[in-house]
């Protein structure tokens, strides 16, 4: 079985005829079912990331046109449990199909973006008295330029990040909290490793546990994250996912060492900063300005007044560390302009 699910959204002028969509694809759609973002496998999708025209990949009762190949999908992300697609069309002139649908999705006339996919695991749940059918893992086939999706709730937009280099870099997300519940401010925090949460290699865990995982951070480059390695910023208690001062402090001092504190892309950071800061204000604490800050600052910010505090603290030194060698690079940056 082969299921479509469709995107809509908008477009804007974007250079190198690269148009990012963005979908909330968790509306139930039209077929009365739900596609869960985070549970959408890539991994042979991306060995040959097709772009096509109305799903024409396969052939129907022929081969099938080279001409619905409109370009490639050159990247794609989770993020607030919305799957994103970046698309480049093909150069102009090499497929005047691709062409003539490239004006269309820039004038606004083709708005809607489909994919194809198999599903892998999926439950039956009612979702406000209607039966609806969740895929919770599906296996990405190919993704479509359409002229209706089958997704009508999902209200989608197309972005163009355009970056000098013509390289494109999707913003990461900044998982849901796992808990709300505060641990007593004095807890002591220390940066937590995978034994932390599981007894099984990042490998074994399903989508659901990575996810779950992911939540205890304030970013991850996708969700699931491939690797534990790729989240930044924890600062929930892996026990049972109450938010911890001290982490939230460290975590904080790392997002604000200028660039290099912590390797964020620089459009994540507000909304991370904006997590955070929410973590402030539940322990009644100011959260500091969202702006870059020298080291003395980070240090007073890192360090207790009273010592003692400062050495309880001390235990996420990869924080500091990083926080530091974030400092020096920019330093050494400002003397060579
Ligand atoms: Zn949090």
């Amino acid at each position: 079985m082969k299921e479509r699910r469709g995107i809509e959204g908008r477009a804007r002028a974007v250079e190198g005829r690269r148009v990012r969509f963005v979908a909330s694809t968790r509306a139930v759609d039209r077929h009365g079912t739900i596609v869960e973002p985070g549970g959408i496998r890539t991994e042979r999708f991306d060995r040959n990331p097709v772009f096509l025209w109305g799903h024409d990949g396969y052939g129907g009762f022929s081969a099938p046109n080279p001409e619905n190949v409109i370009g490639r999908v050159t990247g794609h992300a989770v993020e607030n449990d919305q799957f994103i697609i970046e698309a480049e069309f093909t150069p102009e002139g090499v497929n005047e199909r691709a062409d003539m649908l490239y004006r269309l999705v820039m004038d606004g006339f083709l708005n809607a973006v489909s994919i194809g996919f198999y599903p892998l695991r999926q439950r039956e749940d009612v979702i406000e008295g209607r039966a609806v059918t969740v895929f919770e893992e599906v296996e990405l086939l190919d993704v479509s330029l359409v002229p209706i999706p089958s997704n009508p709730e999902a209200l989608a937009v197309m972005r163009a990040v355009a970056r000098a280099a013509g390289e494109v870099e999707l913003r990461g997300t900044v998982p849901r909290d796992i808990s709300k519940e505060t641990a007593p401010e004095g807890e002591s925090w220390r940066k937590p490793t995978l034994a932390d949460f599981t007894d099984q290699s990042w490998d074994e865990l399903s989508v659901a546990a990575k996810n779950r995982i992911a939540r205890h951070y304030a970013w991850a480059p996708q969700l699931p994250p491939e690797r534990f390695a790729d989240q930044r910023l924890p600062h929930h208690r892996p026990s049972d996912g109450a938010v911890v001062w001290r982490g939230v402090r460290a975590a904080m001092a790392a997002l604000l060492g200028a660039r290099g504190g912590v390797d964020i892309p620089d459009e994540d950071r507000r909304r991370v900063y904006n997590h955070l800061a929410a973590h402030y204000r539940q322990f009644d604490k100011e959260p500091p300005e969202f702006k870059a800050y020298s080291e003395q600052e980070l240090r007073d910010m890192l360090e207790a007044v009273d010592k003692g505090e400062a050495e309880a603290a001390a235990p996420d030194t990869a924080d500091i560390a990083a926080v530091l060698r974030g400092l020096k690079r920019r330093i050494n940056e400002l003397l060579e302009d």
